[in-house]
């Protein structure tokens, strides 16, 4: 097949764009960073909001991307406990034992990013700690599998395998995405799946792999707020997200950690 099928509507980027979008996701990392020690017992979501994108802004260039997308109010998707995502900052207070995911994206200089944490308050319970732990590993094996050659189902197979193996659900209603010239570009990438299924990854792809991971039910419903998403069976979910971008030589994460 000629190469202009294979990689239609993957929306690739140049070496320069994906330099712009590193410096953004470094941005966005050090948001993470810097928001980290004021998720504590006490502290408001709509809070946490205002710290984020007071940080963002105050780098030159860059935007909190969430802000007014599709008409969503807040800078941050922040949810709590039984939230899978797109809380909407506001008066809730976190206590002891929650957990609290923090979803950011920026913009900077024209091209985006997006990453996600769940971060736990105070002392959190063994399920939950393994919840966690288990979803951030899940990501690992996502970003693993994203490399040249491989197909979109490589990456959720890999993530399933994680997940399912240590007795947790993965969400199937929410998908990951391609980013960089938008927040969401069309490509979608499944925290499930097939090895060698789907599109085939190519250099110059940017994508943000973000497994939802459930302690119950992998079932979703959204709230009456029209966003919110939350389990259907009430049970805690976390969430990890990583921009990286497809290269020659491996996966680059484009988001990492401070
Ligand atoms: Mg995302």
């Amino acid at each position: 097949m000629p190469i202009g099928s294979l990689t239609s509507g993957l929306q690739l980027k140049s070496a320069r764009e994906i330099e712009t979008m590193a410096r953004g996701g470094a941005i966005l990392a050090a948001t993470h960073a810097h928001v980290k020690p004021f998720v504590r017992a006490g502290v408001t979501t709509g809070e946490l909001d205002t710290i984020v994108e007071d940080f963002i802004r105050s780098h030159a260039g860059a935007e909190p991307a969430f802000k007014g997308l599709y008409g969503f109010p807040g800078s941050a998707c922040i949810s709590v406990n039984e939230e899978v995502v797109h809380g909407i900052p506001g008066p809730r207070a976190l206590h002891d034992g929650d957990i609290v995911t923090i979803d950011i994206g920026v913009k900077f200089e024209g091209m985006f990013t997006d990453a996600a944490i769940t971060h736990p308050v105070g002392e959190i319970d063994e399920v939950t700690k393994r919840l966690l732990e288990v979803t951030e590993r899940s990501l690992a094996a996502g970003i693993e599998a994203a490399v040249p050659d491989n197909h979109v189902g490589d990456i959720g197979a890999a993530i399933q395998g994680v997940v399912e193996t240590a007795g947790f659900a993965i969400v199937r209603e929410l998908v990951g995405h391609g980013v960089g010239f938008a927040l969401h570009e069309e490509i979608q990438i499944p925290n499930y799946g097939k090895p060698k299924r789907g599109k085939k990854l190519v250099p110059g792809l940017t994508i943000a792999i973000e497994p939802m991971v459930n302690v119950g039910t992998a079932k979703t419903r959204t709230l009456a707020d029209k966003w919110t998403v939350v389990t259907l069976d009430g049970k805690r979910s976390a969430h990890f997200e990583h921009t990286i971008a497809i290269t020659e030589d491996g996966p680059r994460i484009l988001t990492p950690r401070q």
